[in-house]
């Protein structure tokens, strides 16, 4: 069976001398682990097309049990993010993520979109990394059946409050008078913060980015999403840990 489809390339491995394994974000079926042969040969036009963070139009061959890109085009190689230590450590983790939450077999527009306009951002520097990274972990995280309810606090329904308490490993938020019966470790949210958290999380897509918050508040805003992202996978991230290692604090 072939498929025509466009996807981002989120990780590449060598086999043997010439071939190469990518796991790549499509358009229409997901993440998708493929190999591209001979990709490795220069002039191969799969070259520049099936490396890391490469947004390319792709032609699959599938198999049985393996698929085989056929022909792969570059449309943006995204070569930029390389430039920077950050911006690269940065775009590994949203990859990383992404293979974690995408779906397999299953389209999957949303996601790519979500991470081209991420790309294009990192890329250019117009926005600041902790606005890119909630918004990215938020909603990649809401795409994927992970959305937290931050309507309201989760007991009488209150909308707003200084500050509110939000629960990373429930999903949930709760104001000052509801709070102390439900114990946990919440993390106080000041409303300016708390109103960008719902925006990573309900905002139409084509505003998700459009936001700015004071450099505090964007650590917050960060630290916010990242508990949410570690209680809700329960797992760790090596990009993520490899990006802290890097990033001023
Ligand atoms: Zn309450």
């Amino acid at each position: 069976m072939h498929l025509e489809t466009d996807g981002l390339i989120l990780g590449e491995q060598s086999v043997g001398e010439s071939d190469r394994l990518v796991t790549v974000l499509t358009r229409d079926e997901g993440v998708l682990r493929a190999f591209a042969r001979q990709a490795k040969r220069v002039k191969s036009a799969k070259l520049s097309a099936t490396q890391l963070f490469c947004y390319s139009r792709l032609s699959i061959y599938k198999g049985r049990e393996t698929y085989i890109i056929d022909d792969a085009r570059p449309i943006e190689l995204f070569f930029d993010l390389r430039r920077d230590l950050e911006h690269l450590a940065l775009a590994q983790y949203f990859c990383e993520l992404a293979r974690s939450v995408a779906p397999q077999e299953a389209p999957a527009g949303d996601f790519l979109r979500l991470l081209l306009n991420a790309f294009h951002f990192l890329q250019k520097g117009t926005k600041p990394l902790f606005l890119l990274k909630p918004v990215v972990e938020m909603r990649m995280l809401s795409f994927a059946g992970y959305m937290p309810n931050l309507v309201a606090c989760c007991e009488c329904g209150r909308y707003l409050a200084d500050p509110m308490y939000f629960y990373p490993a429930r999903g949930e938020l709760a104001c000052p008078d509801c709070a102390p019966r439900l114990g946990g470790a919440p993390m106080a949210l000041p409303p300016g913060v708390l109103t960008a958290l719902r925006h990573t999380v309900y905002a139409d897509f084509e505003k998700l980015f459009s936001f700015t918050l004071p450099e505090a508040g964007l650590h917050a805003l960060a630290a916010a999403s990242e508990r949410y992202v570690l209680c809700t996978l329960d797992r760790g991230f090596q990009t993520l840990t490899f990006f802290h290692g890097l990033a001023p604090r």
